[in-house]
């Protein structure tokens, strides 16, 4: 097949590939530099619960601005600190900033949930546990305003993995939540859903942003809010960006919203809590 596409063709793959071979290798060594000056940042989403009309959770995102490679989005980033294990540096520091601030909203009277995004690796340290509650007890952050995020792809490797499943059902017992993230692109099995401790869904956005306009995705996510309800456990839906679709989840039964029609990803400071 190479060959058919001619020498010119073979000389720019192997061009793009050496660029993104160099644009990861340029990430990674300035994640060494930001992770060692903690110049990460973390901003926040709300979530309204529909049920009070009030936002009751924040999901926590991280952010990096670097000096020479800018914005670096989190889809660039995550996979390259997977890879090199920085992601571990990156879950800590992720962990610490979310019960710092989980723990001063407490303390201020106006408790909030924050959720925080984790990759199979954090668990496959076999280390969650310890991490999870060193990030708790040194900010004096009660176990019930923390939960964690996992993929659909998480939960499939997870399901045959009893050091995992161990580790989650601990966290769970510490009164830690477990949110499903982008329910429903791909590797939904029914399972997991049987072996992991998971208490709420959070349908994929992609669903989200055909709802007015297909029946399909319509279909889909009022079955995916039939089956959470079925299974005791609470659906967020993300990816929210008009108020037909928030009045559509409404009327479909839908537990919570997030998305940019309800905020952006703010700094901590701009989170108008009611
Ligand atoms: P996610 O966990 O599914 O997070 C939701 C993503 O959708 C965020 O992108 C958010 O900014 C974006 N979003 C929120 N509302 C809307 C909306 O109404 N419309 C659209 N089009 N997008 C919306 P972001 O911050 O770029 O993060 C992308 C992904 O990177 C996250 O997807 C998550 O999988 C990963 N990620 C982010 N922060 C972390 C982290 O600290 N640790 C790990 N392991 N992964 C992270
Ligand atoms: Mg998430
Ligand atoms: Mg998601
Ligand atoms: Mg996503």
């Amino acid at each position: 097949k190479v060959q058919q596409e001619g020498g010119g063709n073979i000389v720019s793959l192997s061009q793009a590939n050496h660029k993104a071979l160099s644009k990861k290798a340029l990430i990674e060594k300035r994640l060494i530099e930001a992770l060692h000056h903690k110049d990460l940042t973390v901003m926040y989403q709300p979530q309204i619960d529909l049920s009070t009309g009030k936002i009751d959770a924040v999901e926590a995102l991280v952010r990096w601005e670097d000096a020479v490679l800018g914005t670096v989005p989190p889809n660039e980033l995550i996979p390259v600190a997977e890879e090199s294990g920085m992601i571990h540096d990156i879950g800590s520091f992720m962990l610490e900033k979310a019960c710092e601030q989980a723990a001063l909203w407490s303390r201020n009277g106006k408790p909030m949930k924050i959720s925080v995004n984790s990759s199979i690796r954090e668990f496959r340290d076999n280390n969650m546990v310890k991490k999870v509650r060193q990030a708790l007890d040194k900010y004096n952050c009660p176990a019930h305003l923390l939960k964690i995020e996992i993929t659909e792809k998480f939960a499939l490797e997870a399901e045959s993995e009893q050091s995992i499943i161990r580790q989650m059902l601990q966290l769970q017992n510490d009164g830690i939540v477990f949110i499903l993230d982008d329910f429903g692109t791909g590797y939904a099995s029914f399972r997991y859903m049987q072996l992991l401790p998971i208490s709420e869904l959070k349908i994929d956005q992609s669903f989200i942003a055909g709802l007015l306009q297909q029946e399909k995705p319509q279909k889909l996510v009022h079955g995916m809010i039939q089956f959470g309800k079925s299974m005791d456990i609470r659906v967020i839906a993300e990816g929210v960006e008009t108020k037909e679709q928030l009045d559509l989840l409404k009327k479909l039964g839908c537990d919570a919203v997030q998305g940019f029609y309800i905020s952006y990803p703010v700094a901590a400071s701009e989170i108008d809590i009611q």
